[in-house]
């Protein structure tokens, strides 16, 4: 049986981010650039709760939030912008590993809150609160909530299920804990329609999405192990299938549906030959070290980089460094198995 780890609920943080908020009016929150479920999610639950107390919230994002996701409450009013802008006392950020990656300029103007979840995080606020196995930063964002004394809305608790829906890969991830189902059962209570939150989130293709994974799984390869998948996709494909970039979220999880398919690699071409790499995996195969490896990073289970090179010298480089990694597991597997061995 694995370990489970449960995360801080009673982390000193809480109450320095508490006091923090407390102390200040106006504030802007941030994530990620090419925000996911988990930086939409946590930032609305935010929002929702900081207005709860008063305050004045703007949430600035460097890019539009995927399309399934504009159906939520709020997401519609996020501004998207380069900069930051003035007048706020304080910029939360969530869900995002270092300053740059929010693609927005100007958010270290006032007083910085990072509450992340991110292996390696760099500590870049003025209260950095960081715990690597919260499955969503959305469950930080709950225990941040739930500490300010607002009471979970439908609104907060749709947020914050939508993150851990996202961020846990529709409960697949190892990063789930007893306390990520706590989380869901309190924001069930409190008026989450899990089913609706599903199909908004994975069931509102359009039909240009579907021909463009039917045109990219049908191009994908298996490597000699037959175990790690090997998709690819330039902007002629996308153009050829009538999809566009927008539409892949969500196509590097299906190669793991096949039993024997242990690790994806996607290659997603940005502009000539640099390519956008996206990895997900099974089990204990540490993708987030391959990704970091090349300049990136991620979790163990789901992970991303960007890098330049030809195609063909990219894929035997990753393939390589991802058999080292199911090495890696498969060694610790017989080792638990067999631990005098
Ligand atoms: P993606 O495959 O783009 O959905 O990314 C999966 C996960 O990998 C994200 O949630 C991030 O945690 C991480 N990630 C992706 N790209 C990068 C990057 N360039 N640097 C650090 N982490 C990344
Ligand atoms: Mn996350």
């Amino acid at each position: 049986m694995r370990t489970l780890t449960t995360p801080t609920t009673t982390a000193p943080e809480i109450a320095q981010i508490v006091d923090a908020i407390r102390a200040r009016q106006r504030f802007v929150l941030s994530s990620h650039a090419r925000p996911d479920g988990d930086a939409i999610g946590s930032q609305l639950a935010m929002a929702y709760a900081l207005r709860a107390l008063g305050k004045e919230v703007r949430i600035v994002n460097r890019d539009a939030a995927p399309g399934p996701l504009t159906a939520f409450p709020g997401v519609p009013a996020i501004e998207i912008a380069e900069d930051a802008g003035a007048n706020f006392d304080a910029a939360i950020i969530m869900e995002c590993g270092d300053l740059p990656r929010t693609g927005v300029t100007g958010l270290d103007r006032s007083f910085v809150i990072n509450i992340d979840h991110h292996p390696g995080n760099t500590g870049y606020g003025d209260i950095n609160w960081f715990d690597p196995a919260a499955a969503a930063c959305g469950e930080m964002v709950f225990d941040v909530i739930r500490a300010l004394g607002v009471p979970l809305t439908a609104d907060i608790a749709t947020h914050i299920y939508l993150a851990i829906l996202t961020d846990t890969g529709s409960f697949h991830f190892s990063s789930i804990s007893p306390r990520t189902f706590e989380i869901c059962r309190q924001a069930l209570e409190a008026g989450v329609d899990p089913v609706r939150v599903a199909r908004n989130v994975y069931d509102s293709n359009n039909m240009g999405r579907l021909k463009l994974f039917g045109a990219v799984l049908s191009a994908m390869q298996i490597d000699q192990s037959g175990r790690i998948a090997i998709v690819y996709l330039d902007h002629d494909m996308a153009r050829a299938a009538g999809g566009t970039y927008e539409d892949t979220e969500g196509l590097v999880n299906l190669p793991l549906t096949v039993k024997e398919i242990q690790a994806v690699v996607f290659f997603k071409q940005h502009e000539g030959d640099e390519y956008r790499v996206s990895l997900r995996s099974k089990g204990d195969i540490d993708l987030g070290a391959v990704a970091k490896e090349f300049g990136g990073g991620g979790h163990k289970n789901a992970a991303g980089c960007t890098v330049s090179g030809a195609i063909d010298v990219l894929q035997k480089r990753f393939v390589g460094k991802i058999e080292s990694a199911i090495a890696l597991q498969d060694g610790s597997m017989a080792e638990s198995q067999n631990p005098q061995a």
